[in-house]
């Protein structure tokens, strides 16, 4: 109803009615414009945003496999619970799976150890490029939703059913998982 929120450099003329500037950690700002003087500002966690969850860019490979031992629901749902890792969302696990070579469906307590260790570096790595494409902090990584929002990968997979995967040319498929549209390559993800 009221105000807008502006991420911009810093070196942005400073809009008139500019009532908070946050700096982020990538050194640009975040600054709420409010004219009407109706807004208000407040840092709460969503449920979304669990504080049990661990930071995908911090955990170690131990605590990592530990995550999905004894685990019987599907790779795809454990990696979006936000109890387990915090700011994965469809998107990145798509693509995050894909990497690692491993098929959605797949039960989390069956895949080895040396696949998860493979999905661990993948995740990193398709977060540190969704951040160097301009996020700035790890709260860009979903939105309020826990979708993805403020930046896009290249998409190896996600959002591409029928079209040839990029590593193998068969066609990328798309199923349902927990409500989620999960897309996958049948022949380079077991
Ligand atoms: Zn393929």
């Amino acid at each position: 109803m009221t105000g807008r929120l502006q991420v911009c450099e810093p070196q942005t003329e400073v809009e008139k009615h500019t009532h908070a500037i946050l700096k982020l950690s990538s050194g640009r700002e975040l600054r709420f414009v409010d004219p009407r003087r109706f807004g208000r500002l407040s840092v709460a966690r969503t449920a979304g945003f669990d504080a049990e969850g661990i930071e995908p860019l911090e955990i170690d490979l131990d605590r990592f496999l530990r995550l999905f031992r004894g685990r019987k629901t599907p790779i795809k749902s454990a990696l979006l619970n936000q109890k387990l890792l915090r700011g994965v969302g469809n998107i990145y696990a798509d693509e995050s799976l894909f990497r690692a070579g491993i098929r959605p469906r797949r039960r989390a307590a069956t895949i080895t150890r040396d696949q998860l260790a493979r999905l661990r570096t993948s995740i990193k790595e398709v977060l540190n490029e969704a951040i160097a494409l301009g996020g700035s902090s790890i709260s860009d990584y979903v939105d309020a939703d826990g979708e993805e929002g403020f930046f896009q990968l290249q998409h190896r997979v996600y959002g591409r059913e029928g079209e040839a995967c990029l590593v193998c040319k068969t066609p990328v498929k798309r199923i349902v998982i927990a409500g989620r549209g999960s897309h996958y390559c049948p022949k380079c993800q077991k």
